[in-house]
């Protein structure tokens, strides 16, 4: 059984589509058949039995017409009516009380059966035997015929019955089998018609995969099935992943590039350093400073992109109680940026509400949008932090009295390596990776990120993230 369900498997799709809708067709057919056979026979049957009660029943209503004074020589002069009131096929035999023939009509069979041990006395009795190795009808009843007391016996074979069921079986099979094999060849056309669309889909796959992503989706969606969904979920799919391809090339390529330059600054400085800086104290001092600043700045830059890369699962246990967060970390970046301004208001009721992300990616996303609050700002940076909630979210606005940026540099902040102003970045210490790192923690803790901004007034980040609902992760 199991080999037979493995081989199964392993047939291809349209012939296990094929095979299991011929199966299914055949069986029922079978059944279908055998009801119809044994109702069709169960019916005959009884109309034969049918047939040879009428017969006995005309032959003791002609025998009793007769009056009680009647004598087998009276009926043997009237055979012939005794013939028109039984069937042709049907022999009637007169015995004595031995069993010993006395008059017969007809000769359909020639083996007198038995007389049964259980003759009823008044009307007869019928059995199904064999007589002349046919199945036969047998009708046995007494017969009083004036004086002669013996038995009448009616023999009714079912042969033509027999033939005409062998007949209606042999057709039955006939018909089976034509319909397996008729059933067979549809369904494998159906089949093949209907996985047409999976056939081009296995074929596209292919040949996408052969040209790295770059060949063109071709397959169309033709259908609103199963089928035509999953061609749906695939075009998706790859379209997902060719973008992920190509932005995973360009970071690739951004990210080189980033490293090109303070790479490049070192290598100035250190053979600045070999040429001169023995001799001269003050080259030697500038240069060392300056390769200190550089390497910094890569391994700021190595760090960011580690924390790009790495996708990490979402880290909720418990959430975070976004009141006390939140106070935590101003006080720490305060101490940090002494000559800023930064303020965290909410509404006193809501001391203990917890928000669904983790401490380390609120603290970054906090981190890094006060770090930019401070560090794009040509006045004293005044930020202020809002927390509010709603039964769902928590809003989290964080408003500055920055520089500002332009309505188009603002489609652009959360690109990676994307700065307004590359110097000013760069002097700061700016990577350009900050806003990216900050939209992607919001992604992944299912946030909202939203930004506005007029410049040389200010700009506002507005963040929605989830509230923690012990029963979600749980
Ligand atoms: P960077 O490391 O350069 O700060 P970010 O991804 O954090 O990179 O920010 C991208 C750019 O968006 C910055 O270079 C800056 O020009 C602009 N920017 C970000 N935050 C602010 C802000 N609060 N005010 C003005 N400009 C901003």
């Amino acid at each position: 059984m199991n080999r037979l369900i493995q081989r199964f498997r392993s047939l291809s799709l349209r012939k296990k589509w094929a095979l299991s809708s011929a199966t299914v067709l055949f069986v029922s057919f079978t059944l279908v058949c055998c009801m119809f056979y044994i109702g069709i026979h169960s019916w005959l049957l009884n109309e034969e039995k049918s047939s040879v009660s009428r017969s006995m029943d005309d032959l003791t209503g002609f025998f009793e017409s007769r009056g009680p004074h009647v004598t087998l020589d009276d009926i043997e002069r009237n055979t012939g009516l005794m013939n028109s009131i039984i069937d042709k096929s049907q022999t009637v035999r007169i015995l004595n009380n031995d069993g010993i023939e006395i008059l017969r009509l007809n000769d359909t069979s020639e083996e007198i059966p038995d007389i049964p041990k259980t003759v009823p006395k008044t009307g007869y009795m019928i059995e199904q035997i064999k007589v002349d190795g046919e199945n036969s009808f047998v009708a046995t009843g007494h017969l009083q015929l004036g004086t002669f007391h013996g038995y009448l016996q009616l023999t009714h074979p079912l042969k033509s019955l027999h033939s005409l069921m062998q007949y209606l079986l042999t057709s039955m099979l006939l018909l089976g089998i034509i319909a397996l094999i008729a059933s067979w060849f549809i369904s494998a056309a159906i089949a093949s018609f209907l996985l047409q669309p999976l056939k081009r889909l296995s074929k596209d796959m292919k040949h996408v995969a052969a040209h790295q992503f770059e060949a063109p989706i071709e397959v169309k969606v033709e259908s609103n099935d199963e089928i035509g969904g999953l061609v749906r979920v695939y075009k998706q799919m790859m379209a997902e992943l060719e973008s992920a391809f190509l932005q995973q090339q360009r970071f690739i390529a951004d990210a080189s590039h980033e490293l090109r330059t303070p790479i490049q600054v070192l290598e100035g400085h250190l053979s600045m350093i070999q040429r001169w800086g023995k001799d001269e104290p003050d080259i030697l001092e500038e240069s060392l400073n300056t390769s200190i600043e550089e390497v910094q700045r890569m391994k700021l830059l190595i760090e960011e992109l580690l924390s790009l890369a790495r996708r990490e699962p979402k880290d909720i246990t418990s959430g975070i109680d976004i009141v006390a967060q939140s106070k935590e970390i101003i006080t720490e970046l305060k101490t940090i940026y002494e000559n800023s301004e930064i303020n965290l208001h909410y509404n006193e009721n809501d001391n203990v509400v917890r928000v669904a992300i983790s401490e380390n990616a609120y603290r970054q996303i906090l981190h890094n949008l006060i770090q930019n609050a401070v560090r794009y700002n040509s006045s004293i940076p005044r930020i202020n932090i809002y927390l509010t909630f709603d039964s769902n979210n928590c809003t989290i606005v964080i408003e500055d009295n920055g520089i500002g940026m332009s309505p188009e540099s603002l489609e652009h902040i959360f690109e990676r390596f994307y700065r307004v102003d590359k110097a000013r970045s760069r002097e700061y210490g700016g990577t350009g990776l900050g806003l990216s790192i900050v939209k992607m923690l919001i992604d992944k803790y299912d946030g909202k990120l939203k930004v506005s901004s007029v410049l040389d007034e200010g700009t506002i980040f507005t963040i929605s993230l989830p509230l923690f609902f012990l029963q979600e992760f749980s």
